[in-house]
C-alpha cells in the first residue's frame, strides 16, 4: 500500500513539472555547455521553394538553429567547419503519409496488415518504428507524418523518444489512432467484434458527435500531432458537419485533419468541409481537384511506383494520371507513400537489401511517370510538405535564418536530375550531424537518458 502511494506522488510530481515546461526547446543533446557553431560551406544551394540554385554558400548553424545564410557570412573563431563544396545543399524531405510501426509481409500473412495487427505486438512494432525511423533520416526525411495504423500509440512513443534524445529521427507527426465509424477499416467477424473487440487499437471508433469530442481528445492526450479520420472507409462515414467537427476539435489541440478518402462522394464532403490534407484521393475528378487548388487543400495521394517488388503497370498510370490532373489544377500536392510492407524482393541490383528510405524516395517513379518538372517535385517534397505537416509554423522546413537546422548533402544536380535524391551523402537533423560521405555517424546521438528534457512530447 504505502508503495503505491509513492508511486503516486512520484507520478503526481512529474505530471505537475510536465505542466510547467510544455513548449519548451532542447538543446540537441548538448546539456547546458555553450551551443557549438558549425559553417556548412555549400557548393549548391537550392531554394526549393523558387526552384533556384546559388553557389559557394555558408551556413552558420548554432545549437539546433540556422543563424544565417549566404555566399560572404563571416565564420565565427572556433566554428567547426563542414565542407560539402562538392555536393548539392538542400533542406529535409518530407513524406506526409508513412506508417512506420506497420510492416506487412508476404509471408506469413499474405500482405493483409489486420493479420499482422494480430500477430506483432505495439512494443516489437514500436521498435521497428525506431529502426525505419534511422533509415528514413538517413536517406533525407527530416519530417514524417505517421498517419495510423501504428499499434497502441507506439507512433507517438517513437516521436516522444526522438525528441527527449534516446535516439535521432526525423520530426515525427504521429495521429495516434485512426478514428473511424463501426469497424474502422477492418471487416471483422461477429465474434472478433463483439467479443474479442479487436477494431480497438488499430482503430478508434466515433459514431456520433459526442464520440467524436472524446477519441480527438483522447488522441491529443496521447501525443497526436495530426489527427487521422478514416472518412468513407465504410458507407456510414462522415458527413460534412462530422468533419467540421473533426477540424474545430483538433484546432483546440493545435492540430490539423488528415483523412483516409478513397470514394467520389468522400473527396466532395472533405471539400466542402475544408480539410487540411487528403491521403489518397485516386477517385477524385479534375474538377474535385479545381476546388481542392481553390481551397488549399493539401494532397498525400500516396503514389505507388511499380517496381521489382510491388506494384502494377496500371496502378502506377492510374497514380500518375491522377497525380498529374491534381499538379495541373493547382493543387498542393505533396510526396506521400502509405510505405507500409516488406517483402523479400526488395533487393538491389547488386542483392543488398533496399531499406526503408531507399523504398520510400523511389516513390519518385511515379512523380517522373507523371511529368512533373523537377523544380516542382522539389517544391513538393519540401515546401509543400512543411505546410501539410504544419511544420513551417515551428519554424521548421527551409534554409533560411531562424529555422531548425535540417540539412540534406547530395551529389549532382536535382534540378537536372531528380533521381540524385536517392543518393543522399549528408544529413544535419536540428543541428546535429548524422550522415556524413555518406555514413550514418550515430556516434554522440544515441543517449541513455532524456538529454533534451523528459517534457518534450
Ligand atoms: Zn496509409
Amino acid at each position: 500500500m504505502l508503495k503505491r502511494v509513492v508511486i503516486v506522488a512520484v507520478l503526481l510530481g512529474v505530471g505537475s513539472l510536465g505542466l510547467e515546461a510544455q513548449g519548451g526547446r532542447g538543446r540537441g543533446g548538448q546539456g547546458g555547455a555553450a551551443q557549438k557553431v558549425t559553417a556548412i560551406r555549400a557548393g549548391r544551394l537550392i531554394d526549393t521553394d523558387t526552384g533556384t540554385a546559388a553557389v559557394n554558400q555558408i551556413i552558420l548553424v548554432q545549437g539546433e538553429m540556422i543563424t544565417d545564410v549566404g555566399p560572404n557570412v563571416a565564420i565565427p573563431a572556433g566554428a567547426e567547419i563542414i565542407d560539402l563544396s562538392r555536393l548539392t545543399v538542400l533542406p529535409g524531405f518530407v513524406d506526409t503519409h508513412t506508417h512506420e510501426a506497420m510492416t506487412y509481409k508476404e509471408i506469413p500473412e499474405n500482405n493483409t496488415y489486420y493479420y499482422t495487427y494480430i500477430t506483432d505486438p505495439t512494443p516489437l512494432r514500436a521498435i521497428q518504428a525506431a529502426s525505419n525511423a534511422l533509415q528514413l533520416l538517413s536517406s533525407g526525411f527530416t519530417v514524417v507524418c505517421d498517419v495510423g495504423n501504428n499499434g497502441l500509440y507506439a507512433d507517438t512513443a517513437l516521436r516522444q523518444a526522438i525528441e527527449q534524445g534516446w535516439i535521432p529521427g526525423p520530426t515525427i507527426i504521429p495521429s495516434g489512432l485512426i478514428i473511424g465509424t463501426t469497424g474502422g477499416q477492418f471487416t471483422p467477424s461477429p465474434e472478433m467484434y463483439k467479443y474479442h473487440n479487436i477494431v480497438y487499437p488499430e482503430y478508434l471508433e466515433a459514431n456520433s458527435r459526442d464520440e467524436i469530442v472524446k477519441a480527438v481528445r483522447e488522441n491529443l492526450l496521447f501525443g497526436a500531432k495530426v489527427i487521422k479520420i478514416c472518412l468513407d472507409c465504410k458507407p456510414w462515414g462522415y458527413s460534412v458537419d462530422d468533419i467540421k467537427l473533426f477540424i474545430a476539435e483538433a484546432a483546440l489541440g493545435g492540430a490539423k485533419v488528415n483523412a483516409h478518402v478513397q470514394t467520389r462522394d468522400g473527396a466532395q464532403r472533405a471539400i466542402d468541409a475544408g480539410l487540411h490534407v487528403i491521403s489518397h484521393g485516386q477517385q477524385i475528378t479534375p474538377e474535385q481537384h479545381a476546388q481542392m487548388a481553390a481551397k488549399g487543400i493539401y494532397l498525400a495521394s500516396t503514389d505507388t511506383p511499380f517496381t521489382g517488388y510491388r506494384g502494377s503497370a496500371e496502378g502506377q498510370k492510374h497514380a500518375a494520371d491522377q497525380l498529374k490532373s491534381a499538379y495541373d489544377k493547382g493543387v498542393p500536392v505533396t510526396f506521400s507513400t502509405d510505405m507500409d510492407y516488406w517483402n523479400e524482393k526488395m533487393k538491389n541490383e547488386k542483392g543488398d537489401w533496399l531499406n526503408r528510405g531507399d523504398l520510400t524516395i523511389a516513390f519518385l517513379q511515379t512523380w517522373k511517370a507523371a511529368g512533373i518538372p523537377a523544380k516542382d517535385i522539389l517544391k513538393a517534397l519540401t515546401i509543400n510538405g512543411y505546410k501539410a505537416a504544419d511544420v513551417y509554423k515551428d519554424q521548421r522546413g527551409p534554409i533560411k535564418a531562424g529555422y531548425f537546422a535540417d540539412i540534406v548533402g547530395i551529389q549532382g544536380d536535382p534540378l537536372a536530375d531528380i533521381d540524385a535524391l536517392r543518393n543522399v551523402q549528408f544529413v544535419m537533423k536540428n543541428g546535429a550531424v548524422f550522415k556524413k560521405n555518406g555514413v550514418i555517424t550515430i556516434d554522440g546521438l544515441l543517449h541513455p537518458g532524456p538529454v533534451n528534457g523528459f517534457r518534450r512530447r
